[in-house]
């Protein structure tokens, strides 16, 4: 059996796989990396729902490692579409001829640390065995689709869809009367969108939902030359921030602290800019004070009731059960407009739950909706998902699966005691998708180059995380989000969405500039709470 040898194997061709790859051959390192899609992109790739777009910024959601890349890359939107993104993600791919070092259409099925040799060897779908003495996961917080379990769904005559496995020539959905499942980040993209394509439309929602408007606009040339002319500026206040990105609000006023009018006048400007942090970050207090959270939450509703002709309509897209906040916050572009329209019929499945698919549509609430096409816009596994979906066997042969029964944990997030030589961007303990995730993937990446240019350098070439050090750290995680209103309802964050999945909330907290802070420590103390050794 031939076995081919690299000194590294990146799984995932996204955003940070592509980063990887860059980096380390940067430091000399032979480099794989394996991707089950047949392009680059990662979330942009196979995200190709009608609507699909990004809710950080344009000029923000760009990497920073190269200037002449930011300088020589033209947005066209505040925010970006999928398609637009897929786009930059490619020219990435060849600008950094970065191509060659991926192998497409194959998915790591398997990683087993053989501690003899002290490297891992790897199963791909295509039946091969891959040797590499380091394993980088970029496989990505979103990448392992959830599908809900509905009974009679084998009997559905028409066709059905996952958001995030949408055929690349795309649906025909003229003429078709659809159905959509789920109102998250996903679905309130996709629902306006899918509304002026289809002859009816009924939503499925089991959540009601805050959503801030995007208040997307085209950049014109002198906003784009603004934004290459900021582009150190931008960095600077990107490093400078919790979540990495430019142009957030400095020192916001305590909504409490204010009188009703200046409350007024704060949140009109915040919802005038649009998106989610020139809302939610408008006031210091609203993602600590419950009181303070209500009224913003109030603001929001009565906002959002604005957009929605029926009242019997509006009451039941908002009659919202969470504090906002506690759950991803939401960026639309006209999705209460949207139940304006005769083709649109709202289905609240908390009084009339999902009961069973049929041959001919779905029934819920004791009635049978006629389908022609079924759309799960019911999202993912989050971040420890797509990890676990693999069959990692560390020391001992132990299953990363076992490890993570009750609760996913690694030091930093990037390194899990008892799976040396083993590094995940944005894992379960590090800020991930609590941040401009670009940017996350940016220092961890970083880290990850600079810690094996150490280890080299040094004689190294065996990493572990202290367990010590790791329940250490999940400590200061817990910490971190101690009175956080984040988190505090069930959903994707806290992992509830996925049936037999252990709740919790496992994000660092405290902030990207923290986080790196912290990082950078320890990298400064020689890796401490790392255990390196030369085999
Ligand atoms: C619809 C959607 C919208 C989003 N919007 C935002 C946003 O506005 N702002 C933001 O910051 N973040 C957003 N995110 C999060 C987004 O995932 C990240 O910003 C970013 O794309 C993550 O890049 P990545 O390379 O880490 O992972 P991904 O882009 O998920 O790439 C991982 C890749 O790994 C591959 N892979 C996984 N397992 C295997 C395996 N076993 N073998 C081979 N290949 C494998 C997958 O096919 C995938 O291509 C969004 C996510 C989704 C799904």
């Amino acid at each position: 059996m031939s076995v081919e040898k690299f000194d590294a194997v990146v799984v995932g061709a996204g955003i940070a796989g592509l980063y990887a790859i860059h980096r380390l051959r940067e430091i000399g390192f032979s480099v794989k990396a394996f991707e089950k899609g047949d392009g680059v992109g990662g979330t942009w790739y196979w995200n190709r729902y009608p609507g699909a777009r990004c809710d950080v910024e344009s000029w923000d959601y760009s990497y920073t490692f190269s200037e002449e890349l930011a300088q020589e890359w033209e947005w066209t939107e505040r925010y970006p579409t999928q398609p637009e993104i897929e786009r930059y993600l490619n020219h990435v791919a060849d600008r950094f001829d970065l191509r060659r070092d991926i192998e497409f259409g194959t998915r790591i099925d398997q990683a087993c640390f053989d501690e003899s040799e002290n490297r891992w060897l790897l199963r791909t779908s295509k039946d091969a065995t891959i040797a590499a003495r380091y394993l980088v996961s970029a496989a990505g917080a979103l990448s392992e689709k959830f599908t809900p379990k509905i009974s009679g769904v084998e009997t559905f005559a028409g066709e059905q869809y996952h958001t995030s496995s949408w055929p690349a020539e795309g649906v025909d959905l003229a003429n078709k009367r659809v159905g959509v499942i789920g109102t998250g980040s996903t679905g309130i993209q996709a629902i306006p969108q899918i509304a002026k394509e289809a002859e009816h439309l009924y939503v499925f929602q089991r959540t009601a939902q805050h959503v801030i408007p995007a208040q997307n606009h085209p950049l014109d040339e002198d906003q784009r030359r603004e934004i290459k002319a900021t582009f150190r500026q931008r960095l600077e206040e990107k490093l400078a921030n919790a979540v990495g990105m430019s142009g957030f609000p400095e020192d916001p006023p305590s909504l409490l602290e204010l009188d009703a009018e200046t409350r007024r006048e704060v949140f009109e400007g915040g919802w005038e800019v649009g998106g989610p942090v020139a809302v939610n970050r408008a006031f210091s207090d609203t993602g600590t004070n419950w009181d303070a959270n209500k009224v913003l939450g109030e603001l929001v509703i009565e906002k959002n009731s604005e957009a929605v002709n029926d009242p019997g309509v509006a009451d039941k897209l908002l009659t919202i059960d969470h504090p906002i906040g506690s759950r991803r916050l939401i960026v639309g572009i006209d999705y209460f407009e949207t139940y304006n329209r005769d083709n649109v019929t709202l289905v609240d499945a908390s009084t009339a739950p999902i009961e069973a698919i049929t041959a001919g549509g779905l029934r819920a609430g004791g009635d049978e909706i006629e389908l022609d096409v079924l759309i799960y816009a019911t999202g993912f596994d989050g971040v420890s998902g797509p990890l676990m979906a693999m069959d990692i066997q560390g020391v001992g042969g132990r299953l990363l699966r076992d490890k993570w029964a009750t609760r996913p944990t690694a030091f930093l997030g990037l390194v899990a005691s008892g799976f040396p030589n083993l590094f995940m961007i944005t894992g379960p303990g590090s800020p991930s998708i609590f941040s401009n995730v670009i940017f996350a993937i940016e220092q961890h990446v970083d880290w990850i180059k600079d810690c094996l240019t150490y280890m080299t350098e040094h004689g190294f070439n065996h990493i572990d995380a202290n367990p010590d050090v790791e329940d250490d750290w999940t400590q200061q995680v817990d910490k971190a989000a101690e009175n956080l209103i984040v988190g505090s309802t069930k959903s994707w964050w806290t992992g509830e969405n996925i049936p037999g999945k252990p709740a919790g909330l496992n994000f660092y907290l405290g902030g990207l500039h923290n986080y790196r802070a912290k990082c950078d420590e320890v990298a400064d103390n020689g890796y401490e709470g790392f255990l390196l050794q030369s085999r």
